[in-house]
């Protein structure tokens, strides 16, 4: 690609550094914001400096806050009893949106994939199994999709926990869900936590 201008290709550059989009699609982008005149660039710019500054991981669950602990484990009516142990942050926003769940969520920030190199120590195990200790919860509700590396993790925490006095949930399975969480429409994964089963390790 030719530029007249560095600036643009600059721009460019740093559009196509985002996942999906090509130099084409990044070209298309940089030219609609030089033409427009109502300060998108700016509004972008802001947002994703804030982005990079101020969203914080929640301090106790791992999910994504403007503050040090987020909404979810701030808010005294959400019983702590209940723990739901979710996969991302994604997850998250896609139980929240069944309304089906009143608890409070762990995320993982991954699962356990020896092909990919990540290891009970890489995602956020650790912090859960010191929020059981604490005693406060009674219930683990696994919300992970059931390809080999959700079942693997899932048997890796009932495993951790077996000492201690908390039953272990998984969201019933019999509902399909493509694979991950999120695409699941509200109702199959609002129905999906309700009906949720106690888990039976498979040894
Ligand atoms: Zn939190």
């Amino acid at each position: 690609m030719n530029f007249s201008s560095k600036v643009l290709e600059e721009a460019v550059q740093a559009l196509s550094l985002l996942p999906g989009v090509g130099k084409k699609s990044a070209l298309r982008l940089a030219l609609h914001l030089v033409q427009d005149n109502n300060n998108k660039s700016e509004k972008i710019a802001e947002a994703l400096t804030r982005l990079a500054h101020d969203v914080k991981e929640c301090s106790v669950c791992h999910n994504l806050s403007d503050h040090d602990t987020c909404e979810i484990c701030t808010n005294s009516s959400r019983p702590q009893r209940q723990l739901c142990v979710v996969e991302s942050v994604r997850d998250v926003m896609a139980i929240e949106d069944t309304q089906q769940f009143n608890g409070r969520y762990h995320v993982l920030g991954g699962v356990i994939s020896p092909l990919e190199g990540v290891g009970p120590s890489d995602i956020h195990i650790d912090t859960l199994i010191e929020r059981v200790k604490m005693g406060t919860v009674e219930e683990i509700i696994m919300a992970i999709s059931p390809t080999i590396e959700g079942e693997t993790t899932i048997y890796y925490i009932s495993k951790m926990l077996a000492s201690f006095e908390v039953k272990i949930s998984i969201i019933a399975r019999g509902v399909s869900f493509g694979g991950d969480l999120e695409y699941a429409d509200e109702l199959t994964l609002g129905r999906s936590i309700t009906s949720r089963i106690p888990y039976q390790s498979p040894s």
